[in-house]
């Protein structure tokens, strides 16, 4: 099924699906040669984005001038690796029970594997990040909500049913805010970029009290010495700290890799971070669990993208292990 590639030389069409955009691009061992992205539109139907993704992927393996061997995708949400099918995704209404994998495979004649976007970033870094040696490693993105994933010995770990481990669901505290999920004090609903907003307007001076600022900008207004949003950073990095700290006591990696918006002003937050990690971890080896920031940039969901793919199709035989 893999074709006249050699290992480790194939040219992906890449496939990186999100609740705003779909980024699409032909990547080749760690390069993207060509890419373009477009608005998820949701509204607009799942056979739509898919005829709009063919289009592009065509589009961008002429302009790279190359021919495909597969096709890997990382999607938001809730998805079945092994059939391909999207489960239930807050973000993208209406597209549960669709097939990219199906569609794909079809219209193209080509392998095609998905995988959770975590998981697609990890397997980004960890193919050609700055850590590519280590074996044990959690990633983390802190954005929109937070999103992790494990991998051990090179592999997704996986639970039953081939599930991804939902870890921005732990609870960090069972009497904090509600979660979209339905849970109460999930880590996402106290430690995402929503979530330190939501925490900085709660506690908000009386002439601040109408803002509504992001992540972003409080962590700019910190930087200029703003008392307010100071507490919120200082906040925001004790339960980033709280969180982590919990899967440095599960895991106990060799390093956490930190990624996601909110981690553009990780210096604002890092400190504390391993502050709070000190204070908590005490019957690990802590200073030895490595916390560093994701090394890819921006093209980092579109290099995780074909890496599904190599991790499928050249790891692991084209088998869900
Ligand atoms: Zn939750």
């Amino acid at each position: 099924m893999i074709g006249a590639a050699m290992i480790g030389t194939a040219m992906i069409g890449a496939v990186d699906i999100g609740g705003t955009k779909i980024a699409v691009g032909v990547v080749d061992g760690g390069r993207v040669l060509d890419k373009t992205e477009f608005p998820t539109d949701v509204p607009s139907g799942f056979e739509t984005a898919m005829r709009r993704i063919g289009t592009a992927l065509r589009e961008c393996a002429q302009h790279a001038g190359v021919k495909l061997d597969g096709i890997g995708i990382g999607c938001a949400g809730q998805l079945d690796a092994a059939t391909g099918l999207l489960g239930s995704v807050n973000n993208l209404p209406g597209w549960e029970h669709c097939n990219p994998v199906e569609i794909l495979a079809k219209e193209f004649g080509l392998p095609v594997a998905l995988e959770n976007d975590a998981d697609a970033v990890a397997l980004g870094e960890v193919q050609w990040g700055a850590l590519r040696s280590k074996s044990r490693l959690v990633f983390v993105t802190i954005g929109t909500g937070i999103g992790a994933s494990v991998i051990l010995d090179g592999k997704i770990y996986r639970g039953v049913r081939h599930s991804h481990p939902e870890i921005g669901h732990l609870i960090i505290d069972p009497a904090g805010p509600m979660c979209t999920c339905g849970a109460q004090g999930c880590w996402e609903s106290l430690a995402s970029g929503p979530a330190m907003a939501q925490w900085a307007k709660q506690n908000a001076p009386a002439d601040r009290a109408n803002l509504d600022l992001t992540a972003r900008q409080l962590c700019a207004l910190a930087e200029q010495g703003d008392e307010w949003a100071q507490r919120a950073v200082e906040h925001e990095a004790r339960y980033l700290g709280l969180g982590l700290a919990n899967l440095v006591d599960i895991f106990v990696p060799q390093a956490i890799i930190l990624g996601g918006s909110v981690m553009k002003s990780a210096h604002l937050f890092m400190d504390r971070i391993r502050r709070v990690i000190e204070q908590n971890c005490c019957l690990v080896p802590y200073e030895c669990v490595e916390i560093v920031l994701a090394s890819l940039g921006a093209d980092v969901g579109l290099i995780g993208a074909a890496e599904v793919w190599r991790h499928r199709f050249e790891r692991c035989g084209g088998r869900i292990e």
